[in-house]
């Protein structure tokens, strides 16, 4: 049985939300193929408490400790993890898709010569034997990587790909006061935070998803008192976040975010593979489009062909 170890991100004493995407696949791992939970913790003596939370959230906890581990350094905590998994076999190393993670995942994979596949969002066993799911080609295929019989890997997840449910286990720690080499190339010279987007939308249960078909900005208001009414959060497609009318962060798509709320609303969405790549998981799809061969259709549950300008409002007055 694969061992799954979840490398758990953190910064300037405070765990990521990104964890959950990792530590999500790991649990849908562990049910579909048995085998233990563990995190790797890189951190000090002096700032281990603030991973208290997270002791009921594996079958086991490591922490590999050390001043310089304190923050996130790429050549230190490269060789903190490379003398880690010296030392073990037969595992699967799972990052979520960060920044970090792009910097560590191939890094490590070369040291080891041990397979690195990135972008996972699915994972499937069929026959006894386990496919990993991931898009190529930007998004225009979507791809099952059957597993051999590997002995170890390295993963990367995408965000909002699985769904976080809560597990709960009696975790064994184990602590470990490290020394490592000082001498670095890199220095990080400051960290800027990225402007804060209002919502997470990987997290929103009702996503009301807008497209180049809403026209013109005036017309925000009104799907903004949708998503109000519905208790759900505005999401669009690129051209929208293009044109300035949602931040970045909101960009449903293979270029943007994957989410999975309960209902996903899709307004004047056309339905291109890229943007289907980031929603088509939801529980619920309901598109409005004009066009009646629009490819969001086929991928939604229900649909309504018409003019969202004039169907919006009419939906208003029904909430009213
Ligand atoms: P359009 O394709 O222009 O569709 C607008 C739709 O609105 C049409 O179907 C039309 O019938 C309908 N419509 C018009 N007026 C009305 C009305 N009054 N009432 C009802 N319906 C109406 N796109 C993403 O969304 N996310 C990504 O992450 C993403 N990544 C990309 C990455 C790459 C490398 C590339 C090349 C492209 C990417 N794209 C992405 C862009 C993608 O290919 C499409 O261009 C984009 O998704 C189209 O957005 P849209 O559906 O809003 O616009």
């Amino acid at each position: 049985m694969k061992e799954v170890i979840v490398f758990i991100e953190h910064r300037f004493g405070e765990i990521l939300e990104s964890n959950f995407d990792a530590l999500s696949f790991a649990y849908r791992w562990q049910e579909l193929n048995g085998g233990e939970v563990s995190l790797l913790i890189l951190t000090s003596e002096e700032k281990k408490e603030i991973f208290n939370n997270l002791k009921g959230l594996g079958n086991k906890i490591y922490f590999l400790k050390n001043k310089i581990l304190e923050e996130y350094h790429p050549e230190f905590y490269l060789n903190a993890i490379k003398m880690f998994l010296k030392r073990k076999e037969d595992y699967l190393l799972v990052f979520s898709q960060t920044a970090n993670a792009y910097e560590l995942a191939p890094s490590l994979a070369a040291e080891f010569f041990i397979p690195v596949i990135t972008n996972i969002n699915g994972l499937e066993k069929i026959d006894d034997k386990i496919y990993l799911i991931r898009y190529f080609y930007g998004g225009k295929i979507c791809g099952k990587i059957g597993l051999l019989d590997e002995k170890s890997l390295i993963l990367t997840i995408q965000s909002g790909a699985f769904k976080f449910e809560k597990q709960e286990f009696s975790a064994l720690i184990e602590e470990e006061e490290i020394s490592l080499p000082i001498e670095k190339n890199t220095e990080i010279l400051g960290y800027e935070k990225a402007e804060a987007g209002e919502v997470d939308i990987t997290q929103a249960a009702v996503i009301i998803g807008i497209g180049r078909g809403i026209k013109d900005q005036k017309n925000l208001p009104m799907v903004e008192e949708l998503a109000k009414k519905l208790n759900g959060v505005l999401a669009g497609s690129r051209p929208v976040i293009d044109a300035g009318w949602l931040s970045k962060d909101r960009q449903v798509g293979s270029s943007g975010k994957t989410v999975k709320p309960k209902l996903y609303f899709a307004l004047g969405i056309s339905g291109a593979f890229q943007h289907v790549a980031g929603m088509k998981n939801s529980d619920l799809i309901i598109a409005i489009n004009k066009d009646e061969n629009a490819p969001i259709f086929s991928v939604s549950h229900y649909g309504v062909i018409g003019d969202l300008t004039k169907i919006v409002p009419a939906l208003l007055k029904k909430l009213q």
